[in-house]
């Protein structure tokens, strides 16, 4: 039942599945379950009206075991420490499927942003930045925006940091304005690869995108871009919603209109009208009649309940842990194909490691070349899931789980390896004095 999940236990309950399905090596389980470092930070901020606001902020550090941690952060008023772990967790696992050099991390802020003035957020994101600045670095850890955090955000972030140390560097955050050394192509980056990992599976089973319908639930940065790709590529995008509602239209929604009516100002779909379009509750969207569903908004939208609802054939995870661990299972035994989120959701991670490239290069990449590599990097690390799902029969996300879990276990061994030779050397020398004796 909703309220009893728990995102952190939700993600080591499908961790513990994988790692037996895939028979990966037990050392590393510990590894993948105790995040290195959980730092919890009390935010306070000078508010417009002369009083003094306190937040409570967040950066859970999971994993650094193949590269710097990284993972994005997110502003909302319902996050929780057991969230941010959970993100963290999959962001080491995004990292390690798709084969970026990075470990994974998360952050979080308690807030609801659209309470603040914008000079309220600025300076909240400044008293965060100060706070987690001794742990951050772009060689440390790389935040990237999240839910409710944006270009904007990455840029105060990349000042505050830079006054804070006395050392600016580009490469602290990724999800940057060009203007501050972002790279073209980021911030469609997510919606992008979701897209991409969608073709990717229906053309396994003889299906394209053109004419497919789709309904997507969440129109922020993820949603949205998915939402118009999808439009781009032929799909009839049929149902949208955010966190007023949902609209949708049996004969395809004008993805472009809802976007430009979206854009302007703090609109929200519970006020948009068009012929033929209809208002839908979130409940409603997710069981519409579509052929792909996208959840992009937060975790835990389908659960095991909500999955015995769904019309859909695929679910292409565009959220982080929309999906609970026993809806899977429901999903699995009703047929419905899932594209789990560590891969479907990656495309902004790899774009944000291009970035991170950039920087360290002092270059500048086009759209075309950062697409293309994009695409390279998804369609390489799909031909992996594929093969693993035929090997062991099990569904994408335990195949996703498999591949990043080896993957981790083998960055492990190369290390204890070493550990191991000098035991057996220490036994040698051991042998050849006990001889000489
Ligand atoms: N927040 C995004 C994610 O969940 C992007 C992270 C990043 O670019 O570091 O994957």
């Amino acid at each position: 039942m909703a309220s009893e999940y728990d995102p952190y236990e939700n993600a080591q309950a499908v961790i513990d599945r994988a790692m037996e399905v895939g028979d990966v090596d037990p050392r590393l389980r510990d590894y993948v379950r105790y995040p290195q470092r959980e730092t919890k930070v009390n935010l306070l901020v000078d508010m417009d009206d002369g009083t003094v606001g306190v937040f409570e902020g967040y950066r859970v550090q999971h994993s650094n075991l193949r590269g710097p941690f990284k993972g994005g952060i997110r502003y909302h008023e319902n996050c929780t420490l057991s969230e941010v772990k959970a993100l963290a967790t999959w962001m080491t696992l995004k990292c390690a499927v798709v084969d970026i050099p990075f470990g994974g991390a998360k952050g979080g802020i308690r807030v609801d942003p659209r309470r603040l003035s914008v000079g309220e957020l600025r300076r909240l994101t400044e008293r965060y930045t100060e706070a987690i600045a001794p742990i951050i670095g772009s060689d440390r850890d790389i935040p990237a925006p999240d839910v409710n955090t944006n270009e904007q955000t990455m840029a105060w972030m990349h000042d505050a940091y830079g006054r804070a140390t006395g050392a600016p560097t580009a490469g602290v955050v990724t999800g940057k304005p060009l203007a501050l050394g972002g790279s073209k192509g980021r911030t469609s980056a997510t919606g992008y690869g979701v897209v991409s990992c969608a073709a990717l599976v229906l053309e396994k089973f003889g299906e394209s995108l053109a004419g497919t319908t789709v309904a997507i639930q969440g129109m922020g940065n993820v949603g949205s871009n998915a939402a118009s790709i999808f439009h781009g590529k032929g799909a009839i995008v049929v149902a949208v919603s955010d966190v007023s509602g949902g609209v949708f239209c049996e004969t395809g929604l004008d993805v472009p209109a809802i976007v430009e009516y979206l854009d302007k100002g703090k609109r929200l779909l519970n006020g948009y009208e068009a012929p033929g379009v209809v208002h839908i509750a979130n409940r409603e969207l997710l069981a519409c009649d579509a052929r792909i569903l996208v959840p992009a908004a937060l975790e835990n939208q389908i659960n095991a309940e909500v999955a015995r609802e769904l019309r859909c054939a695929y679910v292409v995870e565009a959220a982080n842990g929309p999906t609970t661990a026993d809806a899977d299972d429901v999903l699995e035994a009703r047929g419905i194909t899932l594209v789990p989120d560590i891969f479907a959701n990656s495309g902004g991670v790899i774009v944000s490691y291009f970035e991170w490239l950039q920087n360290l290069r002092g270059v500048s990449w086009e759209t075309g070349e950062v697409n293309e590599l994009l695409e390279e990097f998804l369609e390489k690390s799909f031909v992996e899931l594929w093969a693993e799902r035929v090997r062991t029969g099990c569904c994408l996300r335990m195949a996703a789980y498999i591949v990043a879990l080896r993957r981790l276990a083998l960055a492990k061994e190369k290390i204890a390896h070493g550990e191991r030779a000098g035991e057996s050397e220490i036994r040698e020398r051991e042998k050849s004095a006990a001889a000489a004796r």
